[in-house]
């Protein structure tokens, strides 16, 4: 049975590479797929450094590199980062970057 588990060992590599391209911005369904096709991808994309995506990461004010969105602390410098205000979309109310309007989401 080594077809079967090699499938599983794909499907495995697709789930874990889909959640590690999300977590660095980038695009988690081309990543699952290249990972489920060939499951070394994922050596490939673990050394990838993560890119800038709205929403997903941003630039840390004092060092640059690329952070997840929404993180108060830069995982590189440790620098704490001010808590950025957004504007909701819906109603116009500033709430915290990388959380919901507490009005508009019920
Ligand atoms: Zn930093
Ligand atoms: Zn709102």
């Amino acid at each position: 049975m080594i077809l079967t588990r090699y499938i599983i060992i794909q499907l495995i590599a697709a789930a874990v590479a889909a959640f590690v391209a999300e977590r660095k911005g980038r695009n988690w369904i081309i990543w699952g797929i290249a990972c489920f096709l060939f499951p070394f991808s994922l050596v490939i994309l673990a050394f990838l450094p993560p890119v800038l995506a709205k929403g997903v990461t941003k630039p840390c004010p004092e060092c640059g590199r690329i952070i997840r969105h929404g993180s108060t602390v830069c995982g590189y410098c440790k620098r704490e980062l001010p808590i950025e205000m957004v504007q909701c979309p819906r109603c116009g109310k500033y709430v915290p970057e990388g959380q919901s309007c507490p009005d508009c989401t019920q």
